[in-house]
């Protein structure tokens, strides 16, 4: 009985620090990749931030299908105002038709 209730003493001690740990800035850390800015989350996992962004503005998940678009072309700028969540589709005709008009 008192074996069983060390045990979990010990559990919850090492899921505190574990979270601790992991959320020191030790472990915050970013990189790019083709040129999108990704974090690491408090489990470890690489994450990309204007997804992140993009889920926290509109108040849920990016579904599959979905992409998010930088308004302003540039990758970096991960502000929520810059993003913008679209049908995959769409963002591709939407590129297509800004490259074609470029070239005219
Ligand atoms: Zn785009």
């Amino acid at each position: 009985m008192l074996n069983k209730l060390l045990t979990i003493i010990v559990i919850i001690i090492a899921v505190y620090f574990y979270l601790k740990l992991a959320r020191s800035p030790l472990f915050k850390k970013k990189r790019i990749v083709n040129g999108y800015e990704q974090y690491r989350d408090w489990w470890g996992r690489w994450r990309f931030t204007h997804i992140y962004n993009a889920e926290k503005k509109v108040g849920g998940r990016i579904w599959k299908g979905h992409v998010v678009h930088h308004r302003d072309g540039n990758k970096l700028n991960n502000s929520p105002e810059n993003l913008q969540v679209m049908k995959r589709w769409k963002h591709a005709r939407m590129h297509y038709a800004r490259r074609r008009n470029k070239k005219n």
